[in-house]
């Protein structure tokens, strides 16, 4: 089991009925209500994490000057917790996460978490709070689980603040998609972009999104439900959407996804997905790959899906490409195609212990 002694424990003496988590996991809602508790711990530079707490879920006083407030300094992951048929809780690859937090961290200029650290406060609230865990039912409700990091130092003076908090909050999650798996459609961000050489692109941070919500609502205004971005350069390379990695499927059984240029996050389900596709026989390409690409690979028929990937969605059908002048359909009109319904239901499958974990990604949590 991992070293807890870093979280101490501090009960909420006011906890949700047992009617009312039901009434919860009946109808859920992405990020809406939280569970009985939270993790925090402190660091600055003299004591380093400091500290630890599983305290009641509730709001946090800061003063107003905190740096985080300011200048930005925040970083976040995203991941779940799920249960298996015999009750036990697991998660998904959880090191990838919390190397890419300290990766985050780095970038951001914040005190790097380490990975044992990063996951006991996890496990702590996980185990505190697992009857918010829904059961197992065969569907894809899960546990989402929310670390992140902020700078906590009072004062305005531009500089790496020199004390911050990670803190774990979770939120009980139904399937992605309440009406049913169908492809989504895209905008294609003509006028901005998510990321440049030598910017924050890879590091997972609240900045990268507040950026993204300005062409996100664009796209929607055109009738998207997500944007796509352009390399910053040249504006020629398709990177990612605003959370989700991109991957196309040729006929002749190849798949392409972007290369990891340092402008894209590297996702995790991204690279579950490269060995997934590869275990099933699939060549799987990273490299450049440019929007001209994708109009001609799918007017010409050689693109025979597309589909974003990410945690919180899983995989998903793209249906749609929409730009200013024009738009372009690919894919099957109701499924998206059966190579990504078939790969997202293989990684389904090992996250939920219903198919056999040949390469020891899951982490038992309860
Ligand atoms: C989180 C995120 C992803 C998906 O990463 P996963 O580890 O698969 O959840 C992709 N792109 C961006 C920009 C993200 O923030």
């Amino acid at each position: 089991m991992q070293d807890t002694s870093k979280f101490s424990i501090n009960p909420n003496e006011n906890r949700a009925t047992s009617e009312r988590i039901a009434q919860v996991h009946a109808k859920p809602a992405f990020g809406a209500v939280f569970t009985d508790h939270m993790a925090r711990i402190d660091w600055d530079a003299e004591q380093g994490w400091h500290d630890g707490e599983i305290t009641a879920y509730g709001p946090i006083q800061m003063d107003p000057a905190c740096s985080v407030f300011h200048y930005g300094q925040e970083i976040f992951e995203g991941m779940k917790a799920y249960r298996h048929e015999d009750g036990s809780i697991w998660t998904f690859r959880p090191e990838q996460n919390a190397d890419r937090f300290r990766r985050s961290a780095a970038r951001l200029a914040l005190p790097e978490v380490p990975n044992d650290v990063f996951l006991s406060g996890i496990t702590e609230l996980v185990t505190l709070d697992q009857e918010w865990v829904p059961v197992a039912d065969g569907g894809e409700a899960s546990l989402y689980l929310r670390p992140f990091m902020i700078a906590t130092e009072v004062g305005l003076g531009v500089r790496p603040s020199k004390s911050a908090a990670y803190m774990v909050i979770a939120s009980p999650a139904g399937p992605y998609f309440a009406s049913g798996l169908k492809p989504v459609s895209i905008w294609l961000s003509e006028d901005y972009t998510r990321a440049a050489p030598g910017g924050t692109g890879a590091a997972k941070c609240g900045g990268n999104y507040a950026a993204s919500l300005n062409p996100m609502a664009e796209g929607q205004r055109n009738g998207c439900d997500q944007v796509v971005f352009l390399d910053a350069i040249e504006n020629k390379w398709v990177e990612e959407l605003g959370g989700m990695n991109l991957f196309f499927v040729y006929r002749d059984g190849s798949i392409v996804t972007p290369e990891l240029s340092g402008t894209i996050l590297e996702g995790v389900t991204r690279d579950s997905v490269i060995s997934l596709a590869r275990d099933a026989g699939y060549e799987v390409i990273e490299r450049k790959f440019s929007l001209e690409e994708w109009r001609e690979g799918v007017s010409h028929g050689d693109i025979t899906e597309v589909f974003a990937c990410g945690t919180a969605a899983v995989i998903t059908p793209v249906g749609k490409l929409v730009w200013r002048e024009g738009q372009m359909t690919m894919g099957n009109k109701e499924t998206g195609g059966d190579v990504a319904l078939a790969l997202r239901q293989a990684l389904l499958d090992i996250q939920y212990g219903r198919k056999e974990d040949t390469h020891g990604w899951l982490h038992q949590l309860v």
